[in-house]
């Protein structure tokens, strides 16, 4: 029997990171044993979803190395709606589903607000379908339903406290739990990989399979994905959506990997791990049912490890977007025309060893291409005190005079520079590197200033000089 996953996400958001480890793990999966990877946009919630989430899904599945092309679909729910109401229909004309037309209310008032779900008034009223009856499950009254799941061995479930459940609403509408099964047994799943949250309703799903006369699914409920507080991650409160994390600046690799790493651990102590070992190595059924910590902090310096271990030209390469504002990056300050590749490339290997996500590179860079730095007050403030006027006059004089203009001399010119007034490199820097890039901190100072050039840093020293008189 060939495996068949399926990833079933729901257009009505960003691309949520936890929903990106869950499709890594069945893309994996899939792979490992030569099965087939299914996509399906669940978009039966018409009034949640939109066309552009559904692409926002595409995409980031594309950049985190799930390529369009490379999977089967994606299919839509919403095409599906005949099989749903035709499933809807079996099970009732089977006798294992029934008409109902209590209200909650109704339910309320004959159990109590204690009572948790519906209560069975209507199982044998025998009423004909019609409009605002919802059609439900005739759950058995005894017996267990046990679910066989790769993370949480066999959970059990007793019969008897599965309510009645709704298949089908008052318009004739088939609700999620029915809709994601009738669509799984048309697609052939074999294994439905997906998360924690979705645990409970799965004693529900699998008896629709029996009914349905399919045998169910093989399950894995993967850990549900945590904040620092150990709350769910949620978009309202954390910053969960995988696209934002690309537009900043992380890189596929290194989010992929960081991923995988929310309930599964490779073996040994590493941790960054290339992506083919973690294709071979991973196993569902190792992975830990507890929440997995998103750890942002952990993630960001994750990330500066994979900048600083890629080749320099494919750092320049990958900072590109974010040096011109391609796509959905926002631009940088500085015109198109403004930008100089060589000079970038000459500092990139200096910024490569210092940024954690691509986006800091604007900031590092920015003095070389705008025609004035972007003054931080606050640096001005602090750099500029008593004594940087002098400092600024001596050291235009001595820029001046040099003969070679390159990073050596110009840091004993400033040694020396700064030596006259009885202060170490670091104390005379502070006024030059904020006159020139704008900022106190930033790339090696004597470096920048070699290729920012000779004439650009004596007309930003001269500026800063006359602003200070
Ligand atoms: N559409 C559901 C969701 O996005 C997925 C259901 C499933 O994987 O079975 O949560």
């Amino acid at each position: 029997m060939t495996v068949r996953v399926r990833f079933a996400p729901s257009p009505t958001g960003m691309f949520h990171v936890g929903g990106a480890r869950s499709a890594l793990q069945n893309w994996i999966f899939a792979k490992q044993q030569g099965g087939v990877f299914v996509l399906r946009i669940e978009d039966t919630d018409a009034a949640r979803n939109r066309p552009e989430w559904t692409e926002g899904i595409l995409s980031a599945l594309d950049w985190i190395g799930i390529a369009r092309g490379s999977y089967e679909g994606p299919y839509f729910q919403s095409s599906y709606a005949g099989e749903h109401r035709a499933a809807a229909q079996r099970l009732y004309e089977g006798g294992r589903a029934y008409y109902c037309d209590c209200t909650r209310d109704d339910v309320q008032a004959r159990t109590g607000p204690q009572q948790r779900g519906y209560d069975g008034f209507c199982r044998d009223r025998g009423l004909e379908p019609g409009e605002g009856r919802a059609l439900r499950f005739r759950t058995p009254d005894a017996g267990e339903t046990v679910v066989v799941d790769l993370v949480r061995g066999e959970p059990t479930f007793e019969n008897k406290l599965i309510e009645d459940f709704v298949i089908a609403r008052g318009d004739g509408s088939p609700v999620f739990l029915l809709a994601n099964v009738v669509d799984d047994m048309s697609m052939g799943i074999t294994h439905v990989i997906r998360a924690e949250e979705h645990l409970p309703n799965t004693p529900k799903q699998q008896l629709l399979w029996d009914a349905l006369g399919v045998k169910p699914p093989v399950w894995a409920h993967v850990p549900v994905v945590v904040n620092e507080k150990r709350q769910k991650l949620s978009k309202r409160r954390d910053k969960v959506a995988l696209e934002a994390y690309r537009d900043e600046g992380y890189l596929a690799d290194a989010m992929r990997n960081y991923l995988m790493l929310l309930g599964w651990a490779p073996s040994g102590d590493r941790e960054i791990v290339p992506w083919p070992v973690i294709e071979e190595e991973f196993r569902l059924d190792e992975v830990n049912p507890s929440p997995a910590f998103f750890d942002e902090k952990k993630l960001r310096a994750f990330n500066g490890d994979y900048i600083r271990a890629l080749p320099v030209a494919d750092f320049v390469e990958a900072c590109r977007p974010w040096l011109t504002g391609t796509g959905t990056i926002a631009p940088p300050p500085w015109r198109p025309d403004e930008f100089d590749p060589a000079a970038f490339a000459a500092v990139a290997p200096l910024a490569q060893t210092r940024i954690a996500v691509l986006s800091e590179i604007v900031p590092n860079v920015d003095f070389l291409f705008l025609a004035d730095p972007l003054i931080d007050e606050a640096a001005w403030a602090k750099a500029m005190k008593e004594g940087a006027a002098d400092l600024l006059d001596a050291a235009i004089a001595a820029f001046e005079a040099l003969e070679s203009w390159d990073a050596e001399s110009l840091k004993a010119t400033l040694e020396a520079v700064g030596a006259e007034r009885g202060l170490k490199l670091g104390k005379a820097q502070a006024p030059v590197r904020v006159a020139v890039t704008g900022r106190t901190v930033g790339l090696p100072l004597f470096e920048s200033l070699e290729v920012l050039g000779r004439d650009r840093t004596l007309t930003r020293l001269r500026a800063a000089r006359v602003r200070l008189v």
